[in-house]
């Protein structure tokens, strides 16, 4: 069977948050090879969430939970009471945090916006794959992620200390950068 796909996280199966592993879905109760283990906030915690539970909502609506916190997309305040400032649409904002798989980071995880839309994100990047990126990435990496430039531009890897997160903006294209150190 075709795996699900995500609109916002189009890398999900190759991001290290799925694992090849049989079982029966804590949501569906259908068996899968396909094991969700990225973050999931809830109070209960499931054992097995499957990639069509996340995608269909049904994962988050069970335990009242959400695989990125809403308040950590970029334009949204944390107050409920005030609107998020980019004035983006609810649903693309639910559909982030509710039916969209996380990715691992060190640190809380953000979720970069551009054209009023939460963005696609591509995977974790070092130093030599923002390279062909990094006109478009300028702002980000001078004033958004807060650690030293040259630094972030230099020292930047995958899995390591220091590691970086390539959104891409689904309107325009635009890649859009975050880091965290652990
Ligand atoms: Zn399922
Ligand atoms: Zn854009």
């Amino acid at each position: 069977m075709e795996l699900p796909t995500f609109k916002y996280s189009p890398n999900a199966y190759d991001i290290d948050v799925f694992i090849k592993e049989e079982g029966t879905c804590s949501v569906c109760n259908l068996k899968r090879g396909m094991k969700y283990t990225g973050s999931f906030y809830s109070i209960e915690e499931p054992e097995y969430i499957c990639p069509w539970c996340i995608q269909d909502g049904s994962a988050s609506k069970k335990y009242d939970g959400e695989f990125n916190d809403y308040a950590g997309i970029e334009g949204i305040s944390a107050n409920p009471s005030i609107p998020n400032s980019l004035n983006m649409d609810k649903e693309s904002l639910l559909e982030v945090s509710e039916r969209t798989p996380s990715y691992i980071s060190w640190q809380q995880e953000a979720w970069l916006s551009h054209c009023n839309e939460p963005c696609a994100f591509i995977g974790y990047a070092d130093s030599e794959m923002i390279k062909p990126y990094l006109d478009e990435l300028k702002e980000d990496i001078e004033v958004n992620i807060g650690y030293d430039p040259e630094f972030v531009q230099n020292n930047l890897t995958t899995d390591g200390s220091l590691v970086g997160y390539l959104f891409q903006c689904i309107h325009c294209g635009r890649h859009r950068l975050h880091a965290d150190c652990d």
